[in-house]
């Protein structure tokens, strides 16, 4: 299996770039903030037991976040691997994927993060908020917020698979198909 963490700050591009990479390696994308906004359409339960974290731009807690990335991992058995977009947040996040991944007899490949300064990503939030209509985008306290969380708690995230070499840093800058041009050099490099 091949299991990509797309990483970076949110306005990096991940999405953008989990679409593109999903067509050509056949992955499964997951992306825990669109389950989160799944879940807001229809004001489910669990909408409601992280809304006031996610329109604060906190993290919602782990334990709902993980019960809902694997039910929707579940719906894919026979996938030859995902990209996790959004996920893991924070280390105790990372730790339950390795140990879940374990148990399934696979692990993460790669964890490539996308490096863009942090004036790029308001802009870019900004503008992606006044299009999609996100909450949690438009509002400059909650955007800083989020790339504070972003840099305390979510990049040691990086670090903790540093340690296995598995996370490989690239220039978020560029075209879309600039960036999906390095993304793809990491992924074969490393997957041959
Ligand atoms: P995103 O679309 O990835 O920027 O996620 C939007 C929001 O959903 C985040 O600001 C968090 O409030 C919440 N969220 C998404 N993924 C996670 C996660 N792995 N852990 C906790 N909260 C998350």
């Amino acid at each position: 299996m091949l299991n990509l963490i797309l990483f970076g700050p949110p306005g990096s591009g991940k999405g953008t770039q989990a679409a593109k990479l999903v067509e050509k390696y056949n992955l499964v994308h997951i992306s825990t903030g669109d389950l989160f906004r799944r879940e807001k359409k229809t004001n489910s339960p669990i909408w409601q037991e992280v809304q006031s974290f996610i329109d604060k731009g906190e993290l919602a807690p782990d334990s709902i976040t993980f019960r809902l990335l694997k039910a929707e991992m579940d719906k894919t058995p026979d996938a030859a691997g995902y990209i996790l977009d959004g996920f893991p947040r924070n280390v105790n996040q990372a730790a339950s994927l390795d140990v879940f991944f374990a148990e399934e007899k696979t692990a993460v490949s790669l964890l490539v993060e996308l490096i863009v300064a942090d004036q790029e990503v308001i802009t870019r939030i900004t503008s992606r908020g006044k299009i999609e209509g996100r909450k949690d985008d438009q509002n400059p306290e909650i955007v800083q917020n989020r790339i504070n969380i972003y840099k305390s708690q979510t990049s040691p995230v990086a670090n903790h698979y540093d340690k296995v070499n598995k996370t490989k840093r690239i220039d978020g800058i560029g075209t879309i198909e600039e960036i999906f041009e390095r993304i793809c050099g990491v992924l074969d490099a490393e997957t041959v």
